[in-house]
């Protein structure tokens, strides 16, 4: 089989799981004085360390998480909650193409009434610095903008976007869920506020993450209860997973530059191989600003479903657009707010590497689609 969606998520690396079993009999609460407790406490602060350094932050900075989702929620929680307290900053400034843990948390907090807005983006899925500043103002608490699309690979200028939020003194999260191990990612850098990530989008466990917040930064924990992570997010410590995390940033870190030029050169056979072979097809997203190992192609006259549903009876598995809004049958809104077509946008998949897809992946798929797109359009009525 060919696995090509690893940006829906990714296996765990060997020296990750080989990492996390070992951590799993250090059942010591890491609160706990005793030497147990010290023994897993010792273990977080070394992933703490490592997290720190992936991500180009102070140690101190990192929380640890379920995940990105609940790294997103904090952040927003942070702000509604100032605004519930009277602040003159009662606006929150997102994007339309943002990953469903802020969109949707968006769509709820719009019907409770808060002022968010969301910034178009261009034809290519990036954010026009002149139309964001039209969404900025004295009255702008929060910016909060993705670095990497998770549906169609568009990079977005984190760092001018920053220094645009800090000019009218609004704080500036990122969600670099995606950009994690694929492009260089510095909070000092692009001097960003708070900063979301996943494990198991870079060969770590699932369900845990980390929100990165700066010490100036003001904090509220979604979670209250135990002093744990400094009192920034409560509940008994997930010891093996943190443990695991770190050995998968440590790895990131490590391989950053050999990884993204692989998924790139991949990527880019892929989609040279799909344009030859097959006609009429569209590349969706920023060609330019783009995350190496995500192809993101509309079939015009092929249902996106039904692609995936023959790749798959052929051992290749992809998605169609974002994992999270498939089951719906809806067209992607990342492409819709991209203005892509709603004919194109049914159509589409997103192709996404991983370090464990070779040449000889890309030369299958290749075999394998130009008849499958052949024989839906035949039967397509369209
Ligand atoms: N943000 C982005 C950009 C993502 O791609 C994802 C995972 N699909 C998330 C947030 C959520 O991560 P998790 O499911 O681990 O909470």
């Amino acid at each position: 089989t060919i696995y090509l969606d690893n940006n829906a998520t990714t296996p765990m690396h060997e020296d990750v799981i080989e990492a996390v079993n070992e951590a799993n009999t250090l059942f010591g609460n890491a609160s706990s004085m005793h030497s147990y407790g010290r023994e897993a406490a010792m273990a977080i602060e070394e992933s703490r360390k490592a997290l720190a350094s992936l991500i180009d932050c102070d140690p101190s900075s990192i929380v640890f998480t379920s995940g990105a989702s609940e790294s997103n929620n904090t952040v927003f929680n942070i702000f509604r909650e100032r605004i519930d307290l009277g602040s003159k900053r009662n606006r929150i400034v997102t994007t339309t193409i943002e990953h469903p843990s802020i969109n949707e948390l968006v769509k709820y907090l719009k019907n409770l009434g808060y002022h968010v807005d969301e910034c178009p983006v261009d034809h290519s899925g990036r954010v026009d610095l002149e139309v964001m500043k039209t969404y900025l103002g004295e009255d702008v608490a929060l910016v909060s903008v993705m670095a990497g699309n998770n549906e169609i690979g568009t990079i977005q200028p984190v760092k001018e976007i920053a220094r645009l939020a800090h000019e009218v003194g609004a704080y500036m999260h990122s969600d670099a869920t995606q950009a994690i191990g694929k492009i260089p990612v510095s909070m000092r850098n692009w001097d960003v506020d708070y900063l979301s990530l996943s494990g198991h989008k870079f060969y770590g466990p699932k369900g845990i993450g980390v929100l990165a917040v700066k010490a100036k930064a003001p904090h509220t924990p979604l979670i209250h209860g135990g002093h744990q992570e400094g009192g920034r997010r409560a509940g008994t410590y997930n010891t093996a997973s943190i443990v695991g995390i770190g050995v998968a940033a440590a790895l990131a870190e490590r391989d950053l530059e050999e990884e993204s030029k692989k998924l790139w050169t991949l990527r880019e056979m892929l989609r040279k191989g799909i344009e030859e072979r097959i006609p009429n097809v569209v590349v969706n997203g920023n060609q330019e600003y783009c995350l190496p190992g995500t192809l993101d192609v509309s079939f015009p006259h092929a249902e996106g479903e039904s692609i995936l549903l023959y790749l798959d009876m052929e051992g290749i598995m992809v998605s169609t657009g974002s994992a999270c809004a498939s089951g719906s049958l809806e067209p992607s809104y990342v492409l819709l707010a991209s203005g892509v077509d709603i004919e194109l946008a049914h159509g589409s998949i997103r192709f996404s590497f991983g370090r464990y897809n070779t040449e000889d992946d890309v030369a299958y798929v290749l075999e394998k689609l130009p008849p499958i797109i052949k024989r839906l359009r035949e039967m397509s009525t369209r």
